[in-house]
């Protein structure tokens, strides 16, 4: 039952947060989003990316219930985040019941949730942090650098890593089969609409 539902939600929306801006079609965060960005074309992947990150989290707060300005954001409201895009990801996370945990290479399909993989989180992490001061935010009261999200992306580093049999320490290590579905490896190979340069 639920991963029939993982399934659909796979293939509506990525794991990227870009995507929830793009499809228009998946729920009240891109209810909003038509008017938004309009879309550089001489910024950098990075920078398009952090942009699009930026987006959605403040389409984000728009949507919170009950209503959440930026200036009163903290951790706990960037892990609430963090928690509701899950619901969008795309990476199989084994609980400790299930054969294949610690299985990097699963044989057979299993009921296990699809979750955002911790390198993705932790990526969006950084772009937010530094898109918040570059919009005027004060580096003490940044809430993506907040304690509380740095030992929630640890934990589920460990706790991924573990599920998953695989080792994020040090440099990364070429990933299993199963990463190939990242969108984000697609987003990579996408072009930019143009190369117009400032
Ligand atoms: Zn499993």
């Amino acid at each position: 039952m639920n991963s029939n539902q993982e399934v659909v939600n796979s293939a509506n929306s990525s794991v990227n947060t870009s995507m929830l801006i793009s499809t228009s079609n998946t729920n009240s965060l891109a209810s909003s989003s038509s008017n938004s960005a309009t879309s550089p074309t001489t910024l950098s992947r990075y920078e398009n990316q952090k942009r699009r990150d930026w987006n959605t989290f403040g389409q984000y707060l728009r949507n919170h219930r009950p209503p959440l300005s930026l200036a009163r954001c903290s951790g706990a409201h960037v892990l609430e985040f963090l928690r509701y895009l899950d619901q969008f990801g795309k990476t199989k996370v084994h609980n400790q019941l299930c054969p294949f945990y610690g299985h990097p290479n699963p044989p057979a399909p299993c009921p296990c949730p699809l979750r955002q993989a911790w390198g993705s989180l932790d990526a969006l992490i950084g772009r937010l942090r530094a898109a918040y001061e570059e919009n005027g935010g004060k580096p003490e009261a940044n809430p993506f650098g907040a304690r509380a999200v740095r030992l929630y992306l640890r934990e589920i580093r460990d706790s991924q890593s573990k599920a998953r049999g695989i080792s994020y320490e040090k440099k990364k290590r070429k990933r299993p089969s199963q990463m190939q579905h990242l969108p984000a490896a697609a987003l990579l190979q996408a072009p930019p609409s143009s190369n117009l340069n400032g």
